[in-house]
């Protein structure tokens, strides 16, 4: 048995550029470690989820794992929370939240606090504690923007929102859409009651009023969604597995499913992010993992810049990164693709398919000569990303057989 090393280079798959004479950003990078590798294994299109499918990286991620996100996927506030580096675990509710202005009589004023940019750290964190026995978390993001997270037994996700969604109207108490959602609605609101409190008293709000400036006197939640609880990957494929990835979400996805975080010195989740370390770091964790996915963003936010030239030299700068990846062939397959395009010309994510290539010692070489999103099409594989994990099994001679 091999082991297996997926590379997924987020955002991809791209379109035709004008300032790149009508190539795409890998059409139009030097990447010879890329093109060896498709060249001497196999190669094929991806579709991420389902053909026609736009998905967010969440999604993708999830099914790229194998996980369903059809079946699994909840809703984007559990996401989100990863997104801010919170720490949400299956059967978790989380909310995207805003830091708010309200008046005495609980009217939203302002659902930005003034555009309030500090102090939000410590806002948040004196609203972290805990009521009948539920635990609340709560991150700042940018700006007034927020995540909550409640941990306990028996939560759903079933209930409305605290937030009217438009100044001038009032804190809406939040409601149970179902019998089993009663508990969660009461707790909430208790919590809400007593973070209200919390958050007129705090000096930060206080000096603010003092200043003539908007208080944040109020955390707006919105859009619960109960975080899915997965199998662990370990059980569902019989191998431990580790995660290298800058950006938090990814790494809040891939702990959900029980793997370890490899942590990277200079992996940034931006275009400056050191390669070089990441790909390194890469070779030493498979010494101990079966399996490792690493995330590189650099060429999602290039896509989303809608800048082509920069995705195309982050394209150049993985494939220089790479050059030492025909030393783990041997006993590893190696899987590089994408999680769903960012073409530049969209600067943001399309449905389209993206390339994939696959390769270790001893595999079958197709007709896919170069990596990217034409000459792939002449390879061997048009999957979904849900095939990716089984495909992966069967080349590292894992599939158990179908069959007597
Ligand atoms: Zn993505
Ligand atoms: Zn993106």
């Amino acid at each position: 048995m091999k082991k297996i090393f997926l590379i997924v280079l987020d955002g991809l798959g791209d379109r035709p550029n004008s300032e790149l004479h009508g190539r795409t950003a890998l059409q139009a990078s030097y990447r010879p470690n890329l093109n060896k590798l498709v060249r001497e294994g196999q190669g094929g299109m991806m579709h991420p989820v389902s053909p026609g499918y736009r998905t967010g990286s969440d999604t993708s991620h999830l099914s790229l794992l194998g996980y369903d996100p059809e079946e699994f996927y909840t809703g984007r506030g559990p996401f989100e929370a990863m997104g801010l580096g919170m720490t949400v675990l299956g059967g978790d509710v989380a909310f995207r939240a805003n830091f708010a202005t309200v008046d005495n009589d609980g009217v939203v004023q302002d659902r930005r606090a003034g555009r309030i940019t500090i102090g939000t750290d410590r806002l948040a964190e004196s609203l972290s504690f805990s009521v009948d026995g539920v635990d609340f978390f709560v991150k700042a993001g940018v700006e007034h923007r927020a995540a909550l997270v409640m941990r306990g037994e028996g939560l759903s996700d079933q209930i409305t929102d605290s937030d009217p969604h438009e100044p001038g109207l009032k804190v809406k108490e939040v409601k149970a859409l179902s019998a089993e959602a009663k508990f969660t609605s009461d707790v909430l609101n208790k919590y809400l009651a007593i973070a209200r409190k919390k958050l007129r008293e705090n000096d930060i709000n206080v000096q603010r009023e003092m200043e003539g400036k908007a208080p944040a006197n109020e955390l707006l939640v919105r859009g619960a969604g109960q975080a899915p609880s997965l199998k662990p990957f370990r059980d569902l494929f019989g191998m431990n597995a580790g995660c290298i990835s800058g950006i938090p979400m990814i790494t809040g996805i891939c702990r959900l499913v029980g793997m370890t975080s490899v942590p990277v010195e200079g992996a940034t989740g931006r275009l400056d992010s050191n390669f070089q370390a990441k790909f390194e770091a890469a070779y030493k964790a498979l010494e101990e993992f079966d399996f490792l996915i690493m995330n590189i963003k650099a060429t999602d936010v290039a896509g989303h810049d809608g800048d082509a030239l920069a995705k195309r030299d982050a394209i150049q700068r993985i494939d220089a990164a790479m050059g030492g990846i025909r030393k783990i062939l041997d006993n590893t397959v190696v899987c590089v693709t994408g999680d769903h395009s960012t073409p530049c010309a969209m600067k943001d994510h399309s449905g389209d398919p993206l390339p994939i290539l696959f390769n270790t010692n001893g595999i079958r070489r197709d007709h896919a000569r170069l990596f990217d999103e034409i000459s792939c099409t002449n390879g061997t594989y048009h999957i979904t990303s849900g095939d990716v994990m089984k495909i992966l099994l069967q080349l590292s001679d894992r599939a158990e057989k179908y069959g007597a």
